[in-house]
């Protein structure tokens, strides 16, 4: 499933080709989406204001003709693709699940296997729960720490709570454990107050850098562009299981934690 970086990644290449655009009309064509007419005709004849991530959702930020704010959230989730195009056909293109006719150009949501989600919403308030963003300026050592508080629950899987921490998956959590010296197996609040440091530099470090690869692609993922990510080639520990620590050179080990993946290395993580 794409994260925080490979989300970011499609919201950041697709903005300047919807910002300011005008929805002339946007056919769903498979009814699992759960939209019905009334959606649709809100959002005809809107126009696209700002492109932004939303923890691991894209934001569409509209105006209505009537000049109300409209929101469209718009989850990925394993395959979901969303694909801009200068024309209206795109040859050899399945699974196409709602298309967008713009005043310039259409923009396709592709999912093979259909678990995406678009939702719409009129207003701000709905979107946020009390996650944190790690890119928000909320998001500080001390406020992680608070997040922790006193939690029983191992470090990794802690850090896959999307009700905590917006935006962080199984990847990226092994990765920053990596960065952060810290094993994944501790309990998350048992964390001295140094380590709680590391960690959220760690996170915003691997993050960051993800966001300037362009994301990490796995199984189906492709950015805004159709294109597949560069960031695989730099992890240090995510699916090396048995190949050597980039640190220290003995192998790296995996292991099962809520029945999610976890790398590390022995060695190096304390
Ligand atoms: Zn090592």
């Amino acid at each position: 499933m794409p994260e925080l970086p490979e989300v970011e990644t499609v919201a950041r290449q697709l903005r300047p080709y919807l910002k300011g655009r005008l929805i002339r009309s946007w056919r769903i064509m498979d009814p699992r989406l759960a939209l019905t007419a009334k959606h649709r005709s809100k959002v005809k004849g809107c126009r696209i204001g700002r492109v932004r991530r939303e923890g691991k959702q894209i934001l569409l930020e509209m105006n209505s003709l009537q000049k109300k704010s409209i929101f469209l959230l718009i989850h990925l989730r394993m395959t979901g693709r969303l694909i801009y195009s200068a024309t209206p056909l795109m040859p050899g293109t399945k699974h196409i699940r709602a298309i967008f006719e713009l005043d310039r150009g259409w923009l396709f949501f592709q999912d093979t296997r259909r678990f995406g989600t678009i939702k719409l919403m009129e207003s701000e308030k709905e979107l946020r729960g009390s996650a944190v963003d790690p890119f928000s300026r909320h998001f500080t050592p001390l406020r992680l720490k608070q997040l922790f508080g006193n939690t029983t629950t191992s470090i990794k899987t802690w850090l896959l709570r999307q009700d905590k921490l917006a935006g962080m998956g199984n990847i990226y959590a092994s990765e920053s454990l990596f960065v952060a010296g810290i094993n994944p197996t501790r309990v998350g609040g048992s964390l001295r107050d140094h380590e709680v440091s590391r960690l959220h530099g760690a996170i915003q470090q691997v993050l960051r850098r993800a966001i300037k690869e362009g994301g990490t692609t796995f199984s189906d993922f492709r950015d805004g562009n159709g294109r597949a990510g560069n960031y695989a080639r730099k992890l240090q520990v995510y699916d090396r299981a048995g190949e050597p620590c980039r640190k220290c050179g003995r192998p790296i080990e995996r292991l099962v934690q809520a029945q999610r993946s976890t790398f590390y290395c022995p060695n190096c993580q304390h």
